[in-house]
């Protein structure tokens, strides 16, 4: 295991990660940014500095480290950062503990460790273009069905699909046509009265969420903003809303 560690982070853990373990002051100055810290009554197993302390162990290790040791990072960088980057923001070297945090996260995936929920959905993705594993012919069938509904308030209103051409090529949280079609209708009213030219495709790419980035899977990440530049280039359309 020690050596796949270091195969995935030696290309990945560069002059700048480096510069940022070194000169950390432990000045505690990031301390009171971290709502964590906060939330827990200035707990300082909380302070942002301490929280990259692992990266630091591992690369001091080489690597070699446990199965349960990679589950103390988990609990960290799941549980203990949001990577809001607000600390960078107060950090005096501006040294950016997200990034790190990212970078322990993306460790963790490719050794196997992810939240259950965001492999699921990284499946998903894969799977069917979204998160929420909803199939073409559903989405398209979801769309039909929020236009007639709609149109019995506002007659004659549309809700284009492939709409070549279009000025806009509209996406949504997948979780919208699975829970919350009426959202799908409130701003199919808006669009109709503002007469803006829009459209949905009807391939993978309505979806604007990417999940699969809180894991520091790049390559499903790329996938996913492939598909919506794939369907704006098809649709040639003039910008891409992404409302997520
Ligand atoms: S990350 Fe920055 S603010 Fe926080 S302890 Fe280190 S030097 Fe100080
Ligand atoms: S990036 Fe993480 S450690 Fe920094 S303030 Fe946000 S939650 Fe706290």
């Amino acid at each position: 295991m020690s050596q796949e560690i270091m195969e995935f982070l030696k290309p990945r853990v560069g002059a700048r990660f480096k510069m940022w373990l070194n000169i950390c002051a432990h000045c505690g100055l990031c301390a009171n940014t971290c709502h964590y810290y906060t939330a827990n009554d200035n707990d300082p197993k909380m302070i942002p500095s301490y929280k990259i302390r692992f990266l630091k162990e591992i690369l001091r290790k080489k690597g070699k480290v446990d199965r349960d040791y990679l589950q103390r990072v988990y609990e960290t960088v799941y549980y203990e950062c949001n990577m809001c980057r607000r600390c960078t923001l107060y950090c005096p070297f501006a040294i950016d503990i997200a990034l790190m945090i990212s970078l322990l996260r993306a460790l963790l995936f490719s050794q196997g460790i992810a939240p259950e929920g965001l492999v699921r959905a990284i499946e998903n993705y894969k799977k069917f273009g979204n998160q929420m594993a909803v199939t073409d012919e559903d989405w398209v069938e979801t769309i039909e069905w929020c236009e007639e509904e709609t149109a019995e308030e506002l007659v004659g209103l549309k809700i284009p699909i492939d709409k070549k051409g279009a000025k806009l090529l509209y996406t949504v949280n997948a979780r919208e046509p699975m829970f919350y079609p009426q959202d799908m209708m409130e701003v199919a009213k808006i669009f109709h009265v503002a007469g803006e030219d829009y459209t949905y495709c009807s391939k993978p790419g309505w979806d604007d969420t990417n999940l699969s980035m809180f894991c520091g899977d790049l390559k499903t990440s790329k996938m996913i903003v492939e598909n919506t530049f794939k369907r704006a280039e098809e649709l040639e359309v003039k910008q891409v809303a992404i409302t997520e």
